[in-house]
């Protein structure tokens, strides 16, 4: 596949680069100079068009679609038993499919080549994405100490781990304060022995800060060590809004990732996570949606637009959380969060996981090479994605689905909202 005379922009790249970019099967294998490589083109990007490495969704409950509009400004721990937890209770395997689907139309048209889900029946999720073609991080939520769900995610390890090269199962203890510690350390021990990551929410909220220093007597990152989660071979802590500033240095040099959730953690007025600290530490950092139902968009384009801005106002500083790190954080480093190797630079040999941005719009005027990054972070939004590619294959293109059947999903979705809420 060739895609002609289009601007190239990873992370690792301070200025765009024109060129054709060829890609053989699943990866690239080679970068050109524009309008120079042989033969015919599958697009034409007429110097045009931005490809950027696909954004990574690194946190996701993806059919919390169905639940969108549920407890709409409760704060997180009433709205999470009294409106979303009951509502999960009677989920039921064909709901969480079409859910899952819907939110992959969303996912895919703003240009999400990959997404970490934590949920149940996590074995539609996995067909549905494989279905639609996308990179997914797959987790079953366990809660409480149930044998009996440690081993569906171990199960679930055996049936998809690597499975088409696209998709990675973690162990999803769901939180600490829904997870005993002795539970939680067990279900490290087994992702350990399976050689597998873990996914879980850390320090989401001040009453889980509290609840950790309280009730469980702990420090709550002394805990990441004591229940296990230095010895897995990765872990994507979601969120990390309460982590303390002063032991923020305590991340960097392991394996922990944290998944910066910014417009999530402001709907449900949870606070805002010491992202610069984060970053100035050298912790790894990777963008997050959270579920739709928190959001409630699932738009990565979103959340690097909010955390490039929130963050330089509360600061009061302009210079930090550049457009780069924002790129860097929606991209290759949402992917090694998430243990996938080589994916989200534009690199011979890498996997063609790419999104295209039309560059004909009217807030692009005045783009070039050299601020193309900025412009994208700060004028640019999912509206102007013109394709998206995984593994080399093309997934949406000029606003059509080529994998997902777009009206089939509404219908059904809304049908499965409507019997799940007894709408
Ligand atoms: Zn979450």
């Amino acid at each position: 596949m060739l895609l002609r005379d289009v601007l190239l922009l990873d992370s690792s790249m301070e200025s765009a680069l024109a060129c054709d970019l060829a890609i053989s099967g699943s990866v690239i294998d080679s970068i050109l100079p524009p309008r120079s490589a042989e033969g015919p083109a599958d697009f034409d990007g007429k110097g045009a068009v931005a490809v950027l490495p696909g954004f990574v969704n690194a946190h996701a409950h993806a059919a919390m679609t169905l639940l969108r509009g549920l407890g709409e400004e409760a704060p997180l721990m009433e709205w999470l038993r009294e409106r979303i937890w009951p509502v999960e209770a009677r989920l039921t395997p064909e709901q969480v499919f079409w859910g899952t689907r819907l939110a992959l139309l969303e996912m895919v048209s703003s240009g999400v080549t990959c997404f970490a889900d934590m949920y149940f029946f996590m074995d539609q999720v996995a067909e549905a994405s494989l279905q639609a073609g996308v990179r997914c991080a797959l987790s079953r939520g366990l809660v409480g100490a149930d044998e009996g769900k440690i081993q569906e995610g171990v199960d679930l390890i055996r049936r998809y781990h690597n499975l088409s090269g696209l998709i990675s199962v973690q162990l999803g203890p769901h939180a600490i304060y829904t997870v005993p510690p002795e539970a939680f350390r067990e279900i490290c021990r087994t992702a350990k022995d399976s050689g597998v990551g873990i996914h879980t929410h850390w320090l989401e909220t001040e009453w889980e800060a509290e609840y950790i220093r309280q009730q469980l007597k702990k420090d709550p990152v002394d805990l990441l060590a004591e229940v296990g989660l230095h010895e897995v071979p990765f872990a994507i802590l979601a969120h990390g809004v309460w982590f303390p500033e002063d032991r923020v240095r305590d991340l960097a040099k392991t394996r922990l990732s944290v998944v910066h959730n910014p417009n999530s953690n402001l709907k449900l007025g949870s606070g805002i996570a010491p992202l610069p600290s984060f970053l100035e530490a050298n912790v790894r950092v990777a963008l997050g949606t959270d579920g739709a139902a928190s959001n409630n968009r699932l738009d990565v384009w979103d959340e690097m637009r909010t955390c490039s801005l929130l963050h330089k106002g509360i600061r009061r500083d302009p210079s930090i959380v550049r457009a780069l790190e924002v790129l860097r954080m929606a991209t290759v480093d949402g992917a090694r969060a998430l243990g996938f190797e080589n994916v989200g630079l534009l690199k011979p040999g890498w996997q063609a996981d790419l999104v295209l941005v039309d560059l004909q719009k009217p807030h692009y005027v005045g783009t070039t090479p050299e601020n193309l990054c900025a412009s994208l972070v700060y004028s640019g939004s999912s509206a102007d994605v013109a394709g998206t590619i995984v593994a080399g294959e093309w997934l949406y293109r000029e606003g059509v689905h080529l994998k997902l059947e777009e009206e089939t999903i509404l219908r059904k979705a809304a049908a499965c909202r409507k019997e799940l809420l007894q709408e």
